[in-house]
């Protein structure tokens, strides 16, 4: 066992007992006497690694079989531009959710390709809530939202209603709670918070949104680039694939997407009635809009706050500094963090108020 908890906000923790695979894997992968990262993404063995990622994510979010599934390189954020110049080949119209600083860059990359609109914005008041009874315009291609900001820690618990199809970013609650896909047109996810290392990035796509891409699309950006060579038309990004997978089998073990999503909602919830039940800490966020994923919090000041992240950093909790746009302290904890180690940082919070108060 590890001695330090790692609350990074991406890449973060992954399990260890897959770190401890990976590295029993390295010289000598299924008595193969190769490392994945040496092998050939024709190979059969890591075929079977691609066909079993992807077997493995359908059963664990429940993916229909009218949707497709790739694993893509070029992040959460090469998809801000993939999903207007794969979908605007209609009205060439779409209306996004600005619900953070990714939705905001989002928002921006698809005005260069069509008639773009904010139908709903809460930079207001800092991100620090999620809009509701959002009205979009009619005759759209699409609708884009956010379904957890990473930053500022709000969740998008419900899918907001429209006609048409909705594309969402799901990069970091993806796996950490359950999605109906069905409810939505497209989902997109970075790998490096609850699927495994940076460098992959998941894409479902509803089938009957696969042929909507305005001409000049890259081929490279196209889905169904990908779709039609089940990820495999050029090299992809193999080693993060096959630790997906194992994080997907690991997840398995663990019961699956539904049971890990309790245990999140318990280190969540231990968390945040912390922080409600003190004075001395603080959370902005709307109460109903809270992320169980990341939870940002402040003391009374920033100089406290800097002496609570040295401090924790000490007692083996590390990288709990705040994104500069918030300040202060944020907690991310996704599925690989124990609730060992959100016990512990609760316990450190306690001490720290007591001492610091
Ligand atoms: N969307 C969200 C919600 C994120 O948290 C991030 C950061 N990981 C991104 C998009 C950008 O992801 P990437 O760094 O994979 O491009």
């Amino acid at each position: 066992m590890r001695s330090v908890f790692n609350f990074s906000a991406g890449p973060s923790m992954l399990p260890e007992e897959v770190l401890a695979s990976v590295g029993a894997d390295m010289l000598n992968y299924n008595g193969t006497q190769m490392s994945v990262a040496e092998m050939s993404h024709r190979s059969k063995p890591y075929e079977e690694i691609n066909a079993e990622a992807e077997s493995l994510i359908r059963e664990l979010m429940e993916i229909p079989e009218n949707y497709s599934v790739i694993f893509v390189q070029g992040g959460a954020s090469m998809q801000f531009e993939a999903v207007p110049l794969n979908l605007l080949s209609g009205s060439s119209r779409a209306d996004y959710i600005v619900t953070g600083q990714f939705a905001e860059k989002a928002y921006k990359e698809a005005q260069k390709f069509g008639d773009i609109a904010c139908a709903a914005s809460s930079k207001d008041k800092n991100f620090t809530y999620i809009p509701k009874n959002i009205s979009f315009r009619e005759n759209l291609d699409y609708v884009h939202m956010t379904t957890n900001n990473t930053i500022f820690g709000t969740r998008c618990s419900k899918v907001p209603a429209t006609a048409a199809p909705i594309v969402a970013d799901a990069s970091s609650n993806i796996m950490g709670e359950y999605i109906d896909v069905s409810k939505f047109g497209v989902i997109y996810a970075g790998a490096q918070k609850n699927i495994g290392p940076a460098g992959v990035t998941v894409v479902i796509v509803r089938n009957d949104l696969t042929d909507k891409a305005v001409p000049a699309c890259p081929t490279m950006l196209k889905w169904q680039t990908q779709i039609k060579e089940k990820s495999l038309y050029n090299t992809p990004p193999c080693f993060s694939t096959y630790m997906a997978m194992l994080v997907f089998r690991w997840l398995k073990k663990q019961g699956g997407v539904k049971t890990i999503q309790k245990i999140n909602e318990a280190k969540a919830r231990m968390l945040y009635d912390l922080i409600d039940n003190s004075k001395f800490y603080g959370n902005t966020v709307a109460a109903e809009d809270r992320s169980i994923m990341n939870v940002p919090f402040v003391t009374p000041s920033p100089e406290l706050d800097e002496k609570f992240v040295a401090e924790a950093s000490k007692a083996g909790l590390k990288t709990l500094k705040g994104h500069r746009l918030v300040g202060g302290m944020r907690a991310s904890i996704y599925n690989a963090m124990p609730l060992e180690g959100v016990t512990k940082l609760a316990e450190f919070m306690k001490k720290f108020e007591t001492e610091n108060r």
